[in-house]
C-alpha cells in the first residue's frame, strides 16, 4: 500500500508547466487532460486574457457583431475544474534548462518538468518618426481590438499600412463599417510571399472593387499631429491625411525570453515531428514553433489558427506519453469583405498556377502544381475545392492539368485514382 501512495504522490507532483496561454498553449492543456495526464498543469500567460481566438479581432469581434464571451476557448470554469492553473498576466523572462526552471517576471520562478514553449509572435513594428501618437494602432490582441474598435467607430478616414492578411481584413472591416480607407504596401502586388503574384493581383482588385484606394510600392516615412495623428507622410514626400492608422507589418517569433538557455533558435524555435526542441522535456508549438514537416520536406513556421490549435493539441499529447508524429498539411482562411479565401498546401514562386472557376466572378481554385503533382490550393468561395486539393496533395500523385482545370471533373475521385 505504501508503495502505491508514493507511486500516486510521485506521480501528482510531476508538475508541467507551458509558457503562452492562448491558442497553442491553450490547446496543449486540455490535450494533456484528455491524454489522461493527472498531474500539476500551470498555463502562465503574459495577457490578462484566458486562452482565445484571435482571427475574430480583425473581422466580427472589431465590428462588434459578436459578444466577447464567443472569442474565447472555454468557458471560465473549466480551467478550474480541469485542475489547469492559470498564472495570467505573468511574463516569462528566463529558461534554464538545467535547473529545469523558468523565471517568471517579479513573481520568481517556476520548476518544470516538462515545459512547453507556446509563446507565439509579437507584432513587428515600423521604426519612423510619429508611432506613437495616439490613433497609430498595432492588433495582435484582444485588448488592441478593443481599442481600435472605438478608434474605427469614431474614425472617417483611416490608414492602413500593410495590405498582408491582417491589415486586409482590418481595411475590409473599417470598408464595412462606412469608413474612407487607403491602404498603403511596400511591394508590388499585395500576399505575394503567399499567394503568389498572380492571386495576389487578384486580391488587389478585390480591395479596389470595394473602394479601398490602394497604393503598391508605397513606403512611409513618418506619421504627424499635435499628439494624435493627422497624417502620414510617403517616402516621395507627399502627404495623406488621416484621423486613424492601422499598422499590419508582419509577425516575429517571441523568444526574446530564450536567449542564452541552449535552445536552438532560428526563425523561431526549432523543433522535429514530435514537437521536440533540442533540448531535453522541453517542447514548442503554434506560431512560435519552426517545425520539420515530413511531407514537404522542409521546415515550415506557420502563422495560422489551424497549426496553431492542431500543433498544440500534437504537443499535449507527446507531453503526456504518446508518439504521434506532427505532420500537417498547412491551412489558413481569411475573411475579407463578401469572401472567404482558403488556402491549403505550401507551394512557392516557382510552382505554376491551374485554374478552375471564373476569376471574374470571384468564384474559382488556383492550384499550385510542381512537377505534375499539387503542392497548394487557393480557393475562394469553393471549400469543397479545398477539401479534394487536400486529398490531392496528400495522394502526391501526378494529374492531368486540363482534368484539374475541368469543372466537370471529379476532384476527390481524381485524387483517388490520379497516376501514379
Ligand atoms: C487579428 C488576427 C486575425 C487572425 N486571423 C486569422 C485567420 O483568419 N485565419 C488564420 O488561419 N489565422 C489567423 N490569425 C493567426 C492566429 O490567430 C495565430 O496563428 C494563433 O493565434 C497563434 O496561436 P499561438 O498560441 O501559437 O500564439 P499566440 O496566439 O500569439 O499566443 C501566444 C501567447 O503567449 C504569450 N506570451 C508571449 N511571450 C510570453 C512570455 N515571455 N511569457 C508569457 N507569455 C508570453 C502572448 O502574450 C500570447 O498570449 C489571426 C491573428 C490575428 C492577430
Amino acid at each position: 500500500m505504501a508503495g502505491v501512495a508514493r507511486a500516486i504522490e510521485t506521480m501528482s507532483s510531476r508538475s508541467f508547466c507551458i509558457v503562452g496561454a492562448n491558442l497553442a498553449g491553450g490547446r496543449a492543456a486540455e490535450a494533456l487532460r484528455e491524454s489522461g495526464f493527472d498531474g500539476r498543469i500551470v498555463l502562465i500567460g503574459a495577457e490578462p486574457d484566458r486562452p482565445y481566438e484571435r482571427p475574430p479581432l480583425s473581422k466580427e469581434y472589431l465590428r462588434r457583431e459578436m459578444p466577447e464571451e464567443r472569442v474565447y476557448l472555454r468557458p471560465p470554469g473549466y480551467y478550474e475544474e480541469q485542475r489547469i492553473e492559470l498564472r495570467l498576466g505573468v511574463s516569462a523572462t528566463k529558461l534554464d534548462a538545467t535547473e529545469g526552471t523558468v523565471e517568471l517576471a517579479s513573481s520568481g520562478r517556476i520548476n518544470y518538468e516538462k515545459l512547453l514553449i507556446a509563446t507565439g509572435c509579437e507584432v513587428r513594428r515600423l521604426n519612423i518618426p510619429g508611432t506613437d501618437l495616439g490613433g497609430v494602432h498595432y492588433l495582435r490582441t484582444r485588448a488592441e481590438s478593443d481599442e481600435l474598435a472605438v478608434l474605427l467607430q469614431e474614425a472617417r478616414r483611416v490608414v492602413v499600412v500593410g495590405a498582408g492578411f491582417i491589415g486586409s481584413e482590418v481595411a475590409a472591416s473599417a470598408r464595412r463599417l462606412g469608413k474612407e480607407v487607403t491602404i498603403l504596401e511596400a511591394s508590388t502586388v499585395p500576399l505575394a510571399r503567399a499567394l503568389g503574384t498572380k492571386m495576389g493581383e487578384v486580391c488587389a482588385a478585390i480591395h479596389r472593387e470595394h473602394g479601398v484606394d490602394l497604393r503598391l510600392s508605397c513606403h512611409v516615412r513618418e506619421f504627424r499631429g499635435a499628439g494624435r495623428i493627422e497624417e502620414v507622410v510617403l517616402a516621395d514626400g507627399s502627404r495623406l491625411q488621416c484621423d486613424l492608422a492601422v499598422v499590419g507589418v508582419g509577425v516575429t517569433p517571441a523568444v526574446g525570453w530564450l536567449e542564452g538557455s541552449g535552445v536552438a533558435l532560428d526563425n523561431g524555435v526549432l523543433v522535429n515531428e514530435y514537437c521536440e526542441t533540442n533540448l531535453p522535456d522541453v517542447y514548442a508549438a503554434g506560431d512560435v514553433a519552426n517545425a520539420w514537416n515530413p511531407l514537404f520536406g522542409e521546415r515550415l513556421r506557420a502563422e495560422h489558427f489551424d497549426n496553431a490549435q492542431n500543433q498544440g493539441t500534437a504537443a499535449g499529447k507527446v507531453m503526456a506519453g504518446g508518439r504521434e508524429p506532427y505532420t500537417p498539411i498547412p491551412y489558413f482562411w481569411s475573411d475579407q469583405y463578401e469572401h472567404t479565401m482558403q488556402y491549403v498546401g505550401h507551394a512557392s514562386g516557382e510552382d505554376g498556377i491551374i485554374l478552375r472557376g471564373d476569376l471574374r466572378n470571384r468564384s474559382f481554385t488556383a492550384f499550385y502544381v510542381r512537377e505534375g503533382r499539387v503542392r497548394a490550393g487557393f480557393a475562394i468561395g469553393r471549400p469543397r475545392d479545398i477539401m479534394a486539393a487536400r486529398r490531392l496533395i496528400q495522394a502526391g500523385k501526378q494529374v492531368d492539368p486540363k482534368l484539374l482545370a475541368d469543372e466537370q471533373t471529379d476532384l476527390r475521385a481524381l485524387a483517388s485514382k490520379g497516376e501514379p
